[in-house]
């Protein structure tokens, strides 16, 4: 019989019928999965992919004898079950089977209110949505069935269809033809459907939920959707079908709270919701929600989906899971998304307020803020010391924009891509960034910004960034707050036992470092020490240092760095508490460092003591056309070694000092911008000689580990002569990509959308890895480095080292770690166990 039946385009579905979410949909699937659990859900038949898609092309299954399954007199109800349920489909539609012969007997049944209300539902949802008449024609003046039927006649010239096969036809071909149609699919894709995905039916009898006896229909969930804690939620309607856009009829009561609730009115069915849902979560694995009909006393139970939920609340369902032993930890972790932890860490938009947008740029760094917005650091203080938020905007950031980033709420820039200055300080900070926000105009002199649709928004007024998404909106939007709560500590920490890549931190200062230990980062994968001088005072040494054309005077200035490095590093070892913290020696594009207008000249002029004549000749002196690819990295450690002599010292001062009363400390030290071995020769002579030195004058001997920066492709191709001078080598791909492509990182965001629209990158690189082209460099770098020297420990410090591509590749390359901003962190441990999990189950 069960044969034969579906030979016909349509299964009933039973315990043992063959339904598959891949055939028949996800809704399909989980009612089997309750008719199994012996919940008492209503005669139900499935209508299959390859069904539906044969009706949109006109082979409508036998539907006298679909409708024979459910018995005489059944009103029915077809509703979608595609794969996914967030991939949408066709409205549902109820009361299938209406006519003026129901309506009579109805009306004895369970009178003419009912009868009434049940009618005029469906003639006029069948008008509108299935006929497609004009919606107006069944407007507030029409009241009853009658006035429903005579305003179908007027539109169509023929009677309403009395014939529940003939209504379930157009129901059906209306529903398939609607799911092929153009806005559908593109709805669809955009929610990551593939392109050829089905749609199947469930068609189902109806449980009325009105008439005589205890009737209604409602809706109960277990936990709170925006917490994830277990609690009763949901709503109960006596007398309704209780569906958006149809009054109920009767009176609206609380599920759970409340004189009248559902809780005290019919105590026995609510236990036995409330059985049923824990019967669900321990056999569907999953936090559902039930939607439940009582027809005179009885419980039917219609339809389970999962909960939605937020991705906070998502988090505290997968822990409670794994803790309660219904699903595995690795099931836990796999459950949730990397990039969903984002929303965990950062302010976000609250997704149901309004939005005003203004213009786009590049996401650089996650989370939203809200404040007035500012032009220069100094009015960022100002505003910040009277306790107001505030968003600095910009052309592009510098130096001596540090101090107004840590006042400001949020950063706005226009020129700059996703390893601009802006952008890669913002991610350190864990400040909602938007850069290369190049269609706003900005007039430094009005103080004034306009966006591309005209208007003007000036000093003092409140925008939102929303870095996340790359949106500027007007106004203060509502947020939610971040929350990292028990559970979000212990999925990771589950995470961190399958992952088998570590997670380091690139930290520059004490508070990045202790956001890093904070988040279980295993040590400092990158320290950038010239981000060390961005405090004002120390950027006038540090300008003076470079500034100095003659070695006495460069002499005098690096004296007076030593003590500060000395003391940030044992501050960074401290932190650290004996994990690896590894140290870059100065990489100071000058571009970076050298004032750029008249006031940062005078300041830099008092400071030196010098005329601003000579001081602005010595900027022009040092100016460069092409600042990246000039006297920084390892060159100017060359050019000018008692630099890098300095840094030495304090890193193996501290080292001693950090020691003395802490865990032993083994710095690693790392040479930027190399491209050849010679290059390593030279700094590692030196700085042998000054750790032979310190250990001589202290002695205290202590050992260091040397590493290079590989950051030009010809110290990726070059890597086996490099790797034998030292014992790591660290791929920074953000100098490594604008090598490669010849794409400048600060000046690509021009003409990046450009590109990324006409897919000539598919992504911007300087955010997701070029595995093609960049990546061929690593992973042949990692082999002819491994080849030279097998126990080099490799790793990646680019601003990719966070994102879930990147790692899988370096995983797959045998890379030791990978190491990013501290707020990525989190994100990078989660996926890494992801991949490893991954991998694990595919093997199996
Ligand atoms: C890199 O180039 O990838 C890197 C990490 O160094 P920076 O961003 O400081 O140039
Ligand atoms: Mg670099």
């Amino acid at each position: 019989m069960q044969k034969v039946v579906e030979n016909m385009g349509f299964t009933r579905i039973r315990r043992v019928a063959p339904i598959d979410v891949s055939t028949h949909g996800g809704r399909a699937k989980c009612l089997q999965r309750l008719i199994r659990l012996d919940l008492p859900v209503p005669p139900t038949v499935a209508l299959s992919f390859e069904t539906v898609r044969g009706i949109a092309a006109g082979h409508v299954p036998d539907l006298d004898a679909l409708i024979g399954t459910f018995g005489p007199d059944a009103l029915l109800t077809v509703r979608p079950s595609s794969e996914d349920a967030d991939w949408g489909g066709p409205q549902a539609m109820l009361n299938i089977g209406m006519n003026d012969e129901r309506h009579a007997a109805l009306s004895e049944s369970h009178g003419a209110k009912v009868a009434d209300a049940v009618y005029l539902r469906f003639i006029t949802s069948f008008s509108i949505n299935v006929v497609r008449l004009d919606p107006e024609s069944f407007g507030p003046e029409v009241k009853t069935p009658a006035d429903a039927l005579r305003a179908y006649y007027d539109e169509m010239d023929e009677d309403f269809p009395q014939n529940a096969a003939d209504q379930l036809r157009e129901i059906l071909r209306s529903m398939a033809r609607a799911w092929e149609g153009t806005s559908a699919r593109l709805l669809r894709q955009a929610r990551g459907a593939p392109a050829d995905a089905g749609l199947g039916l469930v068609v189902q009898r109806m449980a009325l939920g009105m008439g005589p006896g205890e009737s209604g229909q409602g809706v109960i969930r277990f936990i709170d959707m925006d917490s994830g804690e277990r609690a009763i939620r949901g709503r109960y309607i006596r007398q309704s079908q209780g569906h958006p856009g149809f009054v109920p009829v009767g009176q609206d009561n609380g599920l759970a709270r409340g004189e009248n609730c559902l809780k005290d009115a019919l105590p026995e069915i609510f236990d036995a919701l409330k059985e049923m849902g824990e019967i669900c979560r321990l056999k569907l694995r999953e936090e559902m929600q039930i939607e439940f009909t009582i027809e005179d006393g009885t419980l039917s139970i219609l339809d389970a989906i999962r909960v939605q939920r937020s991705n906070r609340s998502a988090m505290r369902v997968a822990v409670a899971l794994a803790e309660d032993g219904i699903i595995s930890r690795e099931e836990a972790v796999l459950r949730i998304e990397p990039r969903a932890l984002s929303e965990l860490l950062h302010p976000q938009l609250d997704p149901k307020g309004a939005r005003d947008h203004l213009v786009r740029g590049i996401a650089a760094s996650p989370g939203a803020a809200s404040g007035r917005i500012v032009f220069s650091t100094a009015e960022a203080l100002a505003t910040a010391a009277r306790g107001e938020a505030c968003v600095l905007v910009t052309r592009e950031t510098g130096p001596e924009d540090i101090r107004g980033m840590h006042a400001a709420g949020a950063v706005l820039t226009q020129r700059g891509g996703m390893t601009s200055h802006a952008a890669v300080i913002a991610r350190g900070l864990g400040l909602p960034a938007i850069v290369g926000a190049t269609e706003m105009q900005i007039n430094e002199k009005a103080r004034k910004i306009k966006t591309p649709d005209g208007r003007e928004f000036g000093e003092g007024e409140v925008i939102t960034v929303d870095g996340s998404s790359g949106w500027v909106l007007a106004g203060a939007a509502k947020m939610l707050a971040p929350g990292q709560d028990d559970a979000f500590q212990r999925l990771l920490g589950w995470a961190d036992t399958f992952r088998d890549i570590g997670v380091r931190a690139n930290a520059d200062s004490r508070a990045e470092a202790v956001v890093a230990r904070n988040f279980a980062a295993e040590g400092i994968g990158l320290c950038r020490t010239e981000h060390m001088f961005f405090e004002e005072d120390r950027l006038v040494v540090m300008r003076e240092m470079i500034f100095s054309d003659d070695p006495d005077d460069r002499a005098a200035a690096l004296e007076r760095l030593l003590p500060m490095q000395r003391a940030d590093f044992i501050e960074l070892f401290q932190v650290m508490q004996g994990q690896p913290v590894c140290i870059r020696l100065f990489d100071p594009p000058l571009h970076e460092f050298l004032p750029t207008d008249r006031d940062g000249i005078r300041a830099l002029a008092e400071a030196l003591d010098l005329p601003v004549s000579v001081v602005s000749r010595r900027v022009q002196d040092l100016h460069e056309v092409n600042p990246m690819l000039g006297m920084r990295g390892v060159r100017l450690g060359i050019t000018y070694p008692e630099i890098y002599d300095m840094q030495a010292r304090a890193i193996f001062e501290a080292t001693i000092a950090a020691s003395e009363d802490g865990d032993p400390v083994v710095p690693e030290v790392m040479i930027p911008l190399v491209s050849t071995k010679r290059e390593v020769e030279l700094v590692r002579a030196r700085l042998d000689a000054v750790a032979a030195a310190v250990q001589a004058e202290s002695g205290v001997s202590f050992e260091y580990r040397l590493g290079v920066m590989v950051e030009t492709p010809r110290a990726a191709l070059r890597a086996g002569d490099i790797a034998q001078q030292v014992s790591f080598l660290s791929f920074g791909t953000n100098d490594l990509t604008q090598m490669t492509y010849g794409l400048s990182r600060d000046d690509a965001s021009r003409f990046m959308n450009e590109y990324v629209n006409k897919e000539v990158f598919a992504e911007d690189p300087f955010h997701i890895l070029d595995a093609e082209g960049v990546g061929e460099l690593l992973s042949l770098g990692a082999e002819r480095g491994r080849q030279a020297r097998p126990d080099i420990t490799l790793s990646i410090c680019g601003e990719h080292g966070g994102n879930p591509e990147s790692i899988e590749y370096c995983r797959r390359a045998g890379f030791n770690y990978v190491s990013c901003s501290p707020f990525r962190v989190p994100v990078a441990r989660l996926a890494a166990a992801h991949l490893a999990l991954k991998q694990t189950v595919s093997k199996s």
